[in-house]
């Protein structure tokens, strides 16, 4: 497992993550993903919607609008309470959260989720909490910050109406949960979701992309009965590890973390958490939140959001049970996971990225072992790019390209020689054991489908 900065190295130098407007000496918690990063994610995204829609037999997917009306967050409780408790240092007027500044003081012993921010203040007060910027003690009071980006609708100035960039995806779900029961024919038990952009002005963003202001969100709501609710919750907590573990993850990396303080409407909430370089955190959340949001929507609304049971005639608001995880964070774990660098046998270090083959930004790379292969060379490219993403490489030893390839994990390398021109054979090297096996260019499609399957 890599830590943070050689993560980051790495992401810049191979193309998986820039510095967002880099050349203008980027803006703070923004990042590009380049050539390689945005096949990882996209391959992430892909084994996601996989699990979770595809081979989910009642799950529908959307892709809802970011800006939705402005009574979606009214609804959702958005307007009014999604904040963070935050304080300003009065001496260095850097901005931080009450609670991580507690988090962090007591080392995770002391759970602010349970203060009011009274309760906080009092808390910062007595244990002497300074700043962590300049270790000065003069701190204002909690203000609540609302997490929200406004910005305003209209063609002239006085028509300006505001709007919200959405802060998640979920409400997408919410409010076309009638418009897919409806035209999927839906049957309750079933589930709805979408991968899409969320936007919030976080007080405390950093560490890379593990919290950005921007991210994408693949979020699954479950619709149904209250009887059957924990039954879902409980199978949603398994298919959420389940999906991680397919992705290659070791499990001792992982693990569930239960909250403490539930929503007044949430039965039950618990995370996943994932043991980044920086220590134990939230990777994904499944929450249990009774019928809290579809009644909401009926309420604000005025539409009903009643389903009818076709089989007991019984009419009620369904229960949800919400899985959300993010894209970036967690294409930011699959990264730290996949490192290793590697003591090989000769004395050399080798750094490459054990990605599961099937999320591997690029499945195959071909190589020429001399410069004037390049008919053979493009003819396998051309066969192979018709099926998977295929990367190409004639400059330098074999061996640096080899290391080249292992740095962006690539799984199986293809070199053509000379015996190539004569026997349609090329030498296919393995990303984790190194190993190389010769085979016929005709069978290379059937062999690399077989070796990403998932
Ligand atoms: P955190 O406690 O880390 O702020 P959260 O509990 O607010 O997260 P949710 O609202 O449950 O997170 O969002 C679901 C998922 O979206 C999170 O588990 C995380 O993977 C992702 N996510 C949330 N906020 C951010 C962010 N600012 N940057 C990147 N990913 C995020």
């Amino acid at each position: 497992m890599g830590n943070f900065d050689k993560i980051v190295n790495l992401s810049k130098n191979r193309g998986f993550i820039f510095p967002g407007s880099d050349i203008y000496d980027g803006l703070a918690n923004t990042w590009d993903y380049g050539p390689v990063g945005v096949e990882l994610k996209n391959n992430i995204k892909r084994a996601w919607w996989k699990k979770f829609v595809q081979e989910a037999h009642n799950s529908f997917g959307i892709d809802a609008d970011i800006f939705m009306n402005s009574r979606v967050w009214d609804a959702s409780g958005h307007t009014a309470s999604f904040s963070d408790p935050k304080m300003d240092c009065k001496s260095c007027k850097t901005r931080h959260r009450a609670d991580n500044l507690i988090e962090e003081h007591s080392k995770g012993k002391v759970n602010p989720d349970l203060m009011t921010n009274e309760e906080m203040e009092k808390y910062i007060n007595e244990h002497h909490i300074c700043c962590p910027k300049c270790g000065k003690c003069d701190w204002t009071g909690i203000r609540n910050f609302n997490l929200m980006f406004s910005t305003s609708r209209g063609v002239t100035d006085e028509s300006q109406n505001l709007i919200y960039l959405r802060p998640e995806t979920a409400q997408g779900e919410f409010v076309n949960f009638l418009n897919v029961q409806r035209s999927m024919r839906a049957k309750v038990p079933f589930g709805i979701a979408q991968i899409g952009k969320a936007f919030r002005n976080e007080v405390t963003p950093g560490n890379f992309t593990f919290r950005t202001i921007e991210f994408e969100q693949m979020e699954h709501q479950w619709f149904c009965h209250a009887d059957e609710s924990m039954k879902y919750y409980e199978e949603y907590k398994k298919k959420a590890m389940d999906f991680l573990l397919s992705l290659g993850f070791n499990k001792e990396h992982l693990r569930y973390h239960d909250h403490d303080k539930l929503a007044h409407y949430a039965k039950a909430a618990c995370d996943i958490q994932y043991l980044y370089p920086i220590g134990w955190e939230e990777l994904n959340g499944i929450h249990h939140r009774g019928d809290w949001d579809l009644s909401r929507h009926q309420e604000f609304s005025g539409k009903s959001m009643l389903y009818l049971d076709p089989y007991t005639n019984e009419k009620y608001i369904p229960n949800v049970i919400e899985y959300s995880i993010g894209a970036d964070r967690l294409t930011l774990a699959v990264m730290c996971e996949a490192y290793e660098e590697e003591k090989l046998d000769n004395g050399e270090t080798r750094v490459v990225m054990h990605f599961h083959p099937a999320i591997a930004p690029y499945k195959v790379a071909i190589l020429p072992l001399q410069k004037n292969l390049s008919e053979k060379t493009m003819e396998v490219y051309s066969k192979l790019s018709k099926h998977f993403m295929v990367t190409y490489d004639e400059a330098g030893s074999i061996g640096k390209r080899y290391r080249r390839q292992d740095e962006i994990g690539t799984p199986m390398c293809v070199t053509i020689d000379f015996d190539t021109l004569e026997d349609n054979t090329v030498t296919v090297r393995d990303r984790d054991t190194m190993q190389q096996i010769r085979i016929k260019i005709d069978d290379l499609v059937d062999y690399v489908s077989e070796k990403i399957k998932y």
